[in-house]
């Protein structure tokens, strides 16, 4: 784009482009950039034609940012995460960058519908859940709180696998991503590190060499994110995969081409597939190898851009933070030592104490089986010099415990990173712990039971440690992308000071609920997105839904402890009540699930057959009259939820209390104007607490109860035998009303002697709870209020806050200044 070209030397400060500078660049990209005639041109390469015309803009955001940083010599934090779940970056960039408008009049002179040519483009795989959502939009609050911030990550060939429902079953295909080819990310083909593994130790007097047996390389893609204001932008750098030495020459001049491609392709299979099958040794050497690829590279990237700045790595602690999403990058702690000791020459107390002020970690999780470990033998194997290192690490701090004198043998066996008890397993969470100078969870309540569950020993040790960042989303993705009728009412009713960078100003709303005229107004709005949705449903899934009705609905990973199942049994039981008594005054309701289950988790994907098997016989049972409907939207996406939470009347966080660490979906809904049907778990605890339970449904035991009903032995069959409307549910999916063809398909699932997430003990409550919901919904005044009291009160639940929050008491991070980097003219 030729405006943005330096006006001279190197200084970058360019005017906002117009709609005809954006479309004679949008052009200029077609043909000379693509080589594209723009008479022949389709959509898809309209799209890219318009990305790299975006991007230009960015890039001169990033290399500003950069250079800021630099001169300012800002401290700087890195984001380690095997999962980043952008979503789609085209509109986000427009947005951010102020220019959506632009595009569109630009398109509009192209004589090109702009929304076809956005819908082009595919979300990037490279997530599963919350935990990479999460990452994507810290991304985001990072580049628009202007921190100097970089984001490290997989670039995995096929990320999450494309989930089609195939006679109500879930069915796994690749997820094609790169294939639509879109010159976004820029390659760096000169950071390529080496990533080793395998080989052996040698002992050479006071030092150790690692011998490794095996190489492969590490080459940079980077994706710009553009900070929501247009100045600040950050990157985040994605690995690929390289045979390290190519491929074998000598197989290949012998003529045996196949196995110089095999051994190439070995080694690829690095960043292939996110998740590989854990279920059998060879996938979960593939993880653990996916793992130390990611940190192994980003460590060494980290010091070299650390070295080419400053050129002491002893000060590295002062200049940056490094901060570890779950424990899948903790092998960074080993990595970091390994090259300050190795490499660097430094003693081992020189690099622990460096090592200890860079890191912090975060943990996303207090199910003691999604704890990671791993075992000494495979870690031996791939990773000879790392374990040496854990070993050591152990080895002083158990030492300095018994130094300390007031821990008994089996509290130190407890503490151990080596869990001796399980045939010899490294504990990654323990090592994190141990490793970081700051540990936080991502609810209050999340945290609280961190520090008094699983790592209760380790909060005696370092009480100072451990901290909470209740989790957040991004407004600009979640409302301004998401919902354009919300993103119309908002900036009518809040004012001067923009929302999308100060979400507290919607406490203005609480005013302006009791107000019948921003009521309607407000249900215009949610009577649009359920539209939009309906118009989905209708075209992807042929199911005519009616958005008059109630719509309720639960989006997220099929995991037993999320309890789609819960969710299944009062769809079945409200069933039977309208066929008991067909006049009563029922309220309509649409249920929509959406969801991907693990490929290798047996349960969920039934739990997702069962959900399609009720829903095809409810669905088709005259006599409902369409007062149920139940829909499963495959593939479940971000850009999927940006068309779901929306529309929703009422949202589904029904978790066994004490399982979900935070939920960030319950956080989307309500800044959505939707209803919380949720148990006391996770962030719905603070949900509650900011909007008031007149406008927040809570049921359910607490975890407390839950706690109590565990350890006086949970009988499920009594609470069966007590109520009869249980009675008949668990009967009737158990033997086979919903899959008459199979009646003992689903005998197994509802589990009424083993029922780990307590379904049973929760029934009651759920299913009254909706009743009361029904209620309130009948009254549309009140219950437009209570949403509008929900969107009111979420201004705390902005990423931007969570990240402020890591910056002042994880990070030790301020802000690029004004000063330090101007902002760009109007
Ligand atoms: C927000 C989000 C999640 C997290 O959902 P939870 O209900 O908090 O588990 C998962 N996937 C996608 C695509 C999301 O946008």
């Amino acid at each position: 784009m030729a405006p943005k070209l330096p006006i001279s030397g190197y200084d970058y400060v360019m005017p906002k482009p117009d709609a005809e500078t954006i479309r004679k660049s949008i052009v200029y990209k077609l043909i000379f950039i693509l080589g594209v005639d723009p008479k022949d041109a389709d959509e898809h390469q309209w799209l890219n034609a318009a990305m790299l015309a975006a991007r230009d803009l960015i890039a001169e955001d990033f290399l500003k940012t950069r250079r800021a940083h630099i001169e300012n010599s800002k401290r700087m934090v890195y984001y380690l995460s095997m999962e980043f779940l952008l979503g789609r970056s085209f509109v986000n960039a427009l947005i951010n960058e102020g220019v959506y408008a632009e595009f569109e009049e630009a398109f509009k002179q192209l004589d090109k519908e702009f929304s076809d040519v956005c819908e082009q483009e595919q979300d990037p795989g490279l997530g599963n859940g919350g935990l990479g959502r999460l990452a994507a939009c810290f991304l985001d609050s990072l580049a628009t709180l202007r921190i100097p911030a970089m984001g490290y990550g997989i670039r995995y060939q096929y990320g999450m696998f494309k989930q089609e429902i195939v006679d109500g079953q879930q069915v796994e295909k690749p997820d094609l991503w790169l294939d639509q080819d879109l010159a976004w990310q820029f390659a760096r083909p000169n950071k390529q590190y080496a990533v080793s593994f395998g080989g052996q130790v040698l002992n050479m007097g006071d030092k150790k060499e690692w011998h490794p047996s095996e190489e492969i390389s590490a080459w940079a893609y980077d994706e710009i994110i553009p900070g929501y204001g247009g100045d600040v932008a950050n990157p985040l750098r994605l690995w690929a995969a390289h045979a390290g030495n190519l491929f074998d020459l000598a197989d290949f001049n012998r003529g045996d081409y196949a196995s110089a491609v095999r051994a190439q392709n070995s080694d690829e299979n690095i960043s292939r597939v996110l998740y590989p099958n854990d279920s059998t040794e060879s996938g979960r050497e593939l993880r653990l190898k996916q793992e130390y690829f990611l940190v192994s590279a980003s460590v060494q990237d980290i010091i070299a851009r650390h070295k080419c700045r400053l050129a002491n790595i002893r000060n590295l602690a002062d200049e940056v933070a490094i901060h570890l999403n779950d424990t899948h990058p903790v092998l960074a702690i080993p990595e970091l030592m390994r090259i300050l000791i190795d490499e660097e020459g430094l003693s081992w107390t020189e690099a622990w104490n460096i090592s200890c002020k860079v890191f912090s970690y975060t943990n996303h999780t207090l199910m003691s089986e999604a704890l990671e470990t791993w075992s000494v033998d495979l870690m031996g194997r791939l990773l000879p010099r790392h374990l040496d290192i854990i070993f050591e690490i152990n080895a002083y701090f158990l030492n300095a415990l018994r130094a300390i004198g007031n821990f008994d043998d089996e509290f130190v066996r407890r503490v151990s990173i080596i869990d001796e008890t399980h045939g010899r397993r490294v504990r990654m969470g323990w090592l994190a712990v141990i490793g970081s100078h700051k540990v936080n969870g991502v609810a209050k309540i999340h945290s609280d039971l961190m520090v008094n569950t699983i790592f209760a020993d380790f909060a005696k040790i370092f009480p100072e440690r451990f901290t909470n960042v209740t989790n957040g989303v991004t407004p600009r993705r979640w409302i301004n992308i998401a919902n354009p009728a919300l993103t119309a009412f908002l900036d009518k009713h809040l004012g001067e000071q923009d929302w999308r960078l100060h979400l507290d100003n919607l406490v203005k709303l609480n005013d302006k609920a009791d107000d019948a005229q921003v009521q309607a107004e407000f249900a215009e709005v949610k009577k649009a997105a359920k539209v939009r949705l309906a118009d989905y449903i209708e075209k992807e899934l042929d199911i005519k839904v009616n958005p008059e009705a109630l719509f309720d609905i639960q989006i997220k990973r099929i995991h037993e402890y999320k309890r789609q199942a819960l969710n299944v049994m009062h769809i079945v039981d409200r069933y039977n009540k309208i066929l008991e008594n067909p006049d009563a005054d029922w309220q309509p309701r649409v249920f929509i699930f959406a969801g991907k289950a693990a490929s290798a988790y047996y349960m969920a994907k039934k739990i997702i057959r069962l959900i399609n098997d009720v829903a095809k016989f409810i669905n088709n049972d005259s006599r409902i009259r369409d007062l149920i409907k139940v829909v499963y939207i495959p593939n479940y996406s971000v850009s999927l939820a940006q068309i779901i939470i929306p529309a929703a009347d009422l949202h589904e966080q029904i978790s066994l209390a004490g399982t979900e660490a935070s939920g960030t979906s319950n956080m989307k809904f309500a800044l959505n104007g939707a209803i919380c049907m949720g148990t006391l778990d996770g962030a719905n605890v603070e949900i509650l607490d900011k909007v008031g339970a007149e406008h927040c449904y809570i049921f359910g035991n607490t975890v407390e109860q839950v706690e109590e009903i565990r350890r006086n032995g949970y009988d499920p069959l009594s609470y069966i035998e007590q109520d009869h409307d249980l009675r008949r549910v668990v009967n009737q999916i158990s033997h086979g009303t919903f899959s008459p063809e199979e009646p003992t398909r689903y005998n197994d699932v509802l589990q009424p002697y083993g029922d780990h997430y307590q379904l049973m003990a929760d029934f009651r409550s759920y299913i009254d709870t909706q009743a009361k919901a029904d209620m309130h919904f009948k009254d549309k005044a009140a219950w437009n209020r209570s949403a509008l009291i929900n969107i009111a009160n979420m201004g705390f639940f902005s990423s931007d806050r969570s990240i402020a929050d890591y910056c002042r008491d994880i990070w030790y991070i301020k802000p690029l200044t004004e000063k330090e980097l101007p902002r760009r003219p109007e």
